[in-house]
């Protein structure tokens, strides 16, 4: 996969000008409780088989996809409604305190990007709700056109392994994203409420909560 969009390019370039190496976030799950809303939605229009809170069924499946009694056309229009939606995105309820500790990390570290699967369609609406929580001002980089959200972990670390050492690692809750770094990768993924990693290889850190994001990137920083 080369990186061929101009915006990521572009955004490399600039901070390689400016001489500022930097960290990237992820924004769905690790600032945003985007499945929290959406799930909401689901039980709205399609009950609550395991009468599970809206915690608890997060924390079991952490994506829709693995939901499976969410797996039919009617919960998968719920889905496509709300990423159809922009406007779905303002009102998403904020990670714990992600927004007052990445505050204290940008004067540690500043924040270069928010790297996100979710499509362009969504960019106001992001940058809105980034906005509206206090979120340091980067880059949004959104999931090209051309790249199949299934295909999203893949496309992120291509870009991650591009942008460094400009962009150093990122925040990001995602365990599937650590499968398609090459061994080669140099940069640090602080994977968000996670307890353990597979990649032993790579530079990979699990952090329960942001607390912990935070004291690592200071001892990171020493
Ligand atoms: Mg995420």
């Amino acid at each position: 996969m080369r990186i061929k969009n101009k915006e990521i390019i572009s955004l490399k370039r600039k901070l390689k000008l400016s001489g500022v190496k930097g960290l990237a976030l992820d924004i769905d799950e690790t600032l945003s409780f985007t499945i929290g809303f959406l799930i909401e939605k689901l039980i709205e229009k399609m009950g609550n088989p395991e009468n599970l809170t809206v915690k608890e069924i997060a924390r079991k499946y952490r994506h829709t996809d693995n939901i499976p009694y969410w797996q039919n056309n009617e919960a998968k229009k719920v889905v496509d409604e709300f990423n159809k939606s922009a406007d779905s995105f303002r009102d998403l309820p904020l990670i714990e305190n992600s927004n007052k500790i990445i505050q204290e990390i940008n004067k540690i570290i500043p924040i270069v990007a928010y790297i996100t699967v979710r499509s362009s369609v969504a960019f106001n609406e992001t940058k809105f709700w980034l906005k509206k929580h206090d979120f340091p001002e980067a880059q949004i980089v959104t999931r090209p056109k051309n790249i199949e959200r299934k295909m999203g972990n893949k496309w992120k670390a291509k870009v991650l392994e591009y942008l460094y050492p400009q962009v150093v690692g990122i925040v990001d809750d995602n365990p599937g994203l650590t499968k398609y770094f090459g061994k080669k990768y140099k940069g640090v993924i602080y994977l968000y409420d996670q307890t353990e990693t597979e990649r032993k290889d790579i530079n990979v850190i699990p952090c329960e909560n942001w607390e912990i994001v935070a004291k690592k990137v200071k001892e990171c920083k020493i």
